[in-house]
């Protein structure tokens, strides 16, 4: 029987007030916390910034760094991933530039997957390059033979599965047996999964990074990245550069991120439907070229059914059609909207155009493709958005 995370998703917001609790975190918004006397005042250490990692009122000291809201969205999350730890962040991108900015130095290498999205690839190829940082990219196929890649400065081993936009697969297990006998720690950006389709903890993987802003909370409008590892040292590192940069989460963005949670699981039950009768209608349909979703033919199949137990609601297409008149056929969608972000209650589409890429090359693909996202609203309706606008 699958392990769902439905259970605790619906009762995430349980947070205890006294001997009552109450079925909704609430955002306390205090930066000073007051104890009854000197003796019970923490000193400022790395010590007191770690102490409460798996309670919620234990170890606060300063409610810039904590408060019992933003514990309590940590503990989630780090139960969720099946991790111990996490390490709140305000954005997804903020989550990876605080794990490097934690494991890696001037001089360091650093080996990643070339699915990455584009976001990262800029924080890699415009900041980490820029202070020293040697960044070398690898292709998923790579994934078995990486311990030829590994040198004695490489600190870290990052990757993103499945890749963004057009979904490629890295096999996490592979990278795991070629790093085991090398102190990098392994990273996977694992936002993909919304804490429920893989658990890459469970299988090794030294840190999960999570963009919360996504699927976790998107209906509750706010952006939150997550730093996610069973290691206490890694938390610990990771934790204070988080302070020693002043890079902390508000009270109010965490509280609607766990109402946003408590929903989670029902959400994406009904987005895994709609998604699948969506595949089939876009497989049918003649100005389709082909359909990009990792649980679709492409030589990676069983990877897919080997770590994964659900899939979300991301959809790249690649069209048959001229660019213009893609473009004429997109803007006549009705009920799926034109913007950026994912992970709210509204589909959404967006055209992309991926010729130089990596990916494009191995798949290949052409540059005239969009990615869709599945929300909340009825199947039958999408469906018929989709007919309408593609098959007139
Ligand atoms: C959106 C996204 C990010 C960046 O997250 P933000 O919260 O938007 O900063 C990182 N990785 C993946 C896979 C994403 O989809």
């Amino acid at each position: 029987m699958r392990k769902s995370n439905s259970t605790v998703l619906a009762q995430i917001g349980l947070f205890p007030l006294g001997s009552i609790s109450s079925p909704i975190t609430p955002a306390i918004n205090a930066t000073t916390f007051i104890v009854n006397n000197f003796k019970e005042l923490l000193p400022i250490d790395n010590a007191s910034l770690i102490a409460g990692s798996d309670e919620t009122f234990a170890g606060l000291y300063y409610g810039g760094v904590d408060t019992p809201t933003t514990r309590h969205l940590a503990n989630q999350v780090a139960k969720i991933e099946r991790g111990r730890f996490t390490v709140l962040t305000p954005s997804g991108q903020s989550a990876i530039h605080l794990l490097l900015a934690a494991a890696t130095k001037s001089g360091d290498h650093i080996l990643v997957c070339d699915t990455v999205i584009y976001s990262t690839r800029w924080l890699l190829d415009q900041h980490f390059r820029a202070l020293g940082v040697d960044v070398e990219y690898f292709e998923p196929q790579d994934a078995a033979v990486l311990s030829n890649r590994l040198r004695t400065n490489t600190k870290v081993v990052f990757w993103e599965s499945p890749g963004a936009f057009t979904f490629e697969l890295v096999d996490g297990n592979a990278v795991l047996e070629a790093c085991k006998d090398h102190p990098a720690i392994t990273v996977m950006d694992n936002t993909w999964a919304a804490s429920t389709f893989h658990h890459p903890l469970e299988a090794g993987i030294d840190v999960a990074l999570i963009s919360l802003t996504k699927t976790h909370a998107a209906s509750g409008g706010v952006s939150l990245g997550a730093i996610v590892t069973k290691d206490r040292n890694l938390f610990q590192r990771t934790k204070s550069i988080a302070a020693l940069l002043g890079s902390h989460v508000g009270s109010d963005a965490c509280a609607s991120a766990i109402q946003s949670m408590s929903t989670l699981g029902a959400r994406l039950s009904c987005q895994m439907a709609t998604t699948s009768q969506a595949i089939s209608v876009f497989t049918s349909m003649a100005g389709i070229k082909r359909v990009l979703h990792p649980t679709q033919p492409n030589g990676k199949g069983n990877l897919f059914v080997r770590d994964y137990d659900g899939f979300n609601s991301l959809v790249s297409v690649e069209f048959a059609w001229s660019l213009d008149e893609t473009i004429q056929r997109l803007d006549c969608l009705k009920v799926i909207k034109v913007g950026y972000g994912w992970g709210g209650t509204i589909s959404l589409v967006n055209h992309f155009d991926p010729s130089a890429w990596p990916s494009s090359k191995r798949l290949p693909l052409s540059g005239n493709c969009a990615r869709f996202y599945f929300g909340l609203e009825d199947a039958n309706d999408i469906e018929s958005d989709l007919r309408t606008a593609f098959e007139s």
